[in-house]
C-alpha cells in the first residue's frame, strides 16, 4: 500500500502547520511520498511566499534593489526552521537565489523557489529523501508538459527512494531551465507522483474538509461532498471551484487512483473521495455549484440564420483568427450568442466584430458585458425531472434575471448566465433550493 500526500500552502504556512503535517504523515506508514507547496497565508492579511517571490523578482527584473523583499521571504523559512528546531540552513540557497535573480533567471525560476525550499525543509523534518522536481518533471521545448519523459524519469527516481519529498509546481525544460505549471499547480505534481509510483490513493491535504457543494466564501458552512466523479469535479474545477487544479485529475484518472481531499486542520474528517464512477447516489439532486465572473456575450442576429449552411462556422472563424476560445454558444432560429472571457475579448473586440461582419454578414450584433456563468453539476440530474425548472423558479424568486441557460448534452451540467452583480445571490438561491429545501 502506497499513499502520495500533497499539502497545500496554508497547510505549510508556519512551523505549527508543519507539526500538524508531520503528525499526519507519521500516523500512517503508507504515506511515503510527500509533495509540498510553498508556505501560504497564515492569516487573511498575509501574503503567500509564491506571491512574495513574484514581487521580489519584478524588482530584480527592473534592476532595482530587492534585498528587503528577499530577506522577508527568508524570514518565512527561518520561522519554520527555528520553530521546528531543524539543523538545516538555507543561507547558501538564498545566496544562490539572489545571484540568479540578479542574472534575471526568469519568473518561472523565481516562483518555483517557494516549493523548492519548502521541499528541502520538509525532507529534513521527516528524514525523507529530497528529489528536486527539475530532475524528474519535464516540459517539451514548446512548453507543453512531457508526460512520457516525466513518467520514465519520475518512476525510476521513486524506485530508488522508498520515502521521498518532491516539491510541487515546477519541472524543467529540455535545457534544464525551470518551468512552472499554472497557479495551484502543486496539485498536478501530486497527481504525477501518484501515477509514477502506482499509488493506492492520492491524498490532497488542504484547509477545508473536502469539496463542498458550493464555495465556502459565498455560502456559509456549505455541506461537503462525500463522493464525486472525475467528470463532475472537472466541470466544477473548470468553473472556479478552486480546491483542486483542473488539470490534476488527468494523470490519475486513467490509472484508477482515487483522490481524497482532506483537511490538515481536521485530519479525522473523511473528506471527499474523487473516483472514476460510483453507484453511490449523491445526497442531493445536484453534486455541486461553481461559477466565474467576467464574461461577455456577443449576440448575433440574422434572419433565417438557421437555414444558412455554414453560418456558425463563419462566426467562429472570426474568433479563431483572433485566438479567442469561446465558453458557450446557445442559439435560436435567427440568433446565436457566443460567450467569451471579457478580459481576452476586450483588447481584440473591434477586430472580432469586423471579422464577424466580413464572414457572416449578420443583421445586427449586440454586446453584453459583465456577465457571470454558473455551473450546476450532478450525475443525479439525468434521472431527475424538473431540475432546470427548479433552478429557474429559485432564481426568479431571488429576483435574478437569467441571461442564458444551457444544458450540456451529457446532462451532467446546466450552465446559467447572470449579471456579475447577481452572481452571489444566484448561487445562494440555487444552493437553498437543492440543499436546504431538499425535496
Ligand atoms: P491549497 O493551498 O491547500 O492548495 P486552495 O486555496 O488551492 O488550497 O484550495 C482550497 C480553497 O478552495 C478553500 O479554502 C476554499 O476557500 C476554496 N474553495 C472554492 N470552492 C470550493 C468548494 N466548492 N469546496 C471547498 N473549497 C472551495
Ligand atoms: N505555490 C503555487 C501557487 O501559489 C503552487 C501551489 O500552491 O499549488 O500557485
Ligand atoms: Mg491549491
Amino acid at each position: 500500500m502506497k499513499k502520495v500526500v500533497k499539502f497545500g500552502g496554508s497547510s505549510l504556512a508556519s512551523a505549527r502547520q508543519f507539526e500538524k503535517v508531520g503528525k499526519i504523515i507519521r500516523s500512517d506508514k503508507h504515506r511515503v511520498y510527500v509533495v509540498p507547496s510553498a508556505p501560504g497565508k497564515r492569516n487573511d492579511k498575509d501574503t503567500k511566499v509564491t506571491d512574495m517571490l513574484y514581487g521580489a523578482y519584478a524588482l530584480a527584473k527592473e534592476g532595482k534593489d530587492f534585498s528587503k523583499e528577499l530577506a522577508a521571504i527568508h524570514d518565512r523559512y527561518k520561522e519554520i526552521i527555528d520553530g521546528l528546531k531543524l539543523k538545516v540552513s538555507l543561507d547558501e540557497e538564498f545566496e544562490t537565489i539572489r545571484k540568479n535573480f540578479e542574472a534575471k533567471a526568469g519568473e518561472n525560476y523565481a516562483a518555483s523557489r517557494g516549493e523548492y525550499l519548502n521541499g528541502i525543509l520538509m525532507a529534513d523534518y521527516l528524514g525523507y529523501e529530497f528529489i528536486d522536481a527539475a530532475k524528474v518533471i519535464f516540459f517539451k521545448e514548446d512548453g507543453q508538459f512531457d508526460s512520457k519523459k516525466t513518467q520514465e524519469e519520475l518512476s525510476a527516481a521513486l524506485k530508488e527512494a522508498p520515502k521521498a519529498v518532491v516539491p510541487g509546481f515546477y519541472g524543467a525544460l529540455p535545457d534544464g531551465t525551470v518551468k512552472t505549471f499554472s497557479r495551484g499547480g502543486s496539485d498536478i505534481t501530486g497527481s504525477l507522483v501518484a501515477k509514477a509510483c502506482k499509488a493506492d490513493v492520492y491524498e490532497n491535504w488542504t484547509d477545508v474538509s473536502g469539496f463542498m457543494v458550493a464555495d465556502p466564501r459565498i455560502i456559509k458552512h456549505p455541506k461537503s461532498i462525500e463522493t464525486i466523479t472525475y467528470r463532475e469535479l472537472r466541470e466544477l474545477a473548470y468553473m472556479g471551484a478552486g480546491v483542486l487544479h483542473e488539470e490534476a485529475i488527468f494523470p490519475v484518472r486513467k490509472e484508477g487512483i482515487p483522490i481524497n481531499i482532506r483537511n490538515t486542520n481536521a485530519p479525522d474528517d473523511e473528506g471527499t473521495w474523487i473516483v472514476e464512477s460510483t453507484c453511490q447516489k449523491s445526497k442531493y439532486v445536484i453534486t455541486g455549484i461553481a461559477g466565474k465572473k467576467g464574461f461577455c456575450a456577443i449576440n448575433i442576429e440574422k434572419d433565417r440564420m438557421n437555414s444558412e449552411v455554414g453560418f456558425g462556422r463563419r462566426v467562429l472563424q472570426a474568433f479563431e483568427e483572433n485566438e479567442i476560445s469561446f465558453e458557450h454558444m446557445p442559439s435560436g432560429i435567427d440568433t446565436m450568442t457566443v460567450f467569451v472571457h471579457q478580459s481576452e475579448f476586450a483588447e481584440k473586440e473591434q477586430r472580432v466584430l469586423a471579422a464577424i461582419h466580413k464572414y457572416a454578414q449578420p443583421d445586427y450584433i449586440d454586446l453584453e458585458t459583465d456577465l457571470a456563468l454558473i455551473a450546476v453539476v450532478g450525475r443525479g440530474m439525468r434521472a431527475t425531472r424538473g431540475t432546470a425548472g427548479r433552478i429557474f423558479s429559485a432564481l426568479a424568486h431571488a429576483n435574478v434575471n437569467v441571461k442564458m441557460i444551457d444544458q450540456g448534452s451529457s446532462e451532467l451540467n446546466i450552465i446559467i448566465g447572470v449579471k456579475n452583480e447577481d452572481f452571489e445571490d444566484a448561487i445562494q438561491a440555487i444552493y437553498t433550493i437543492f440543499v436546504d429545501t431538499q425535496i
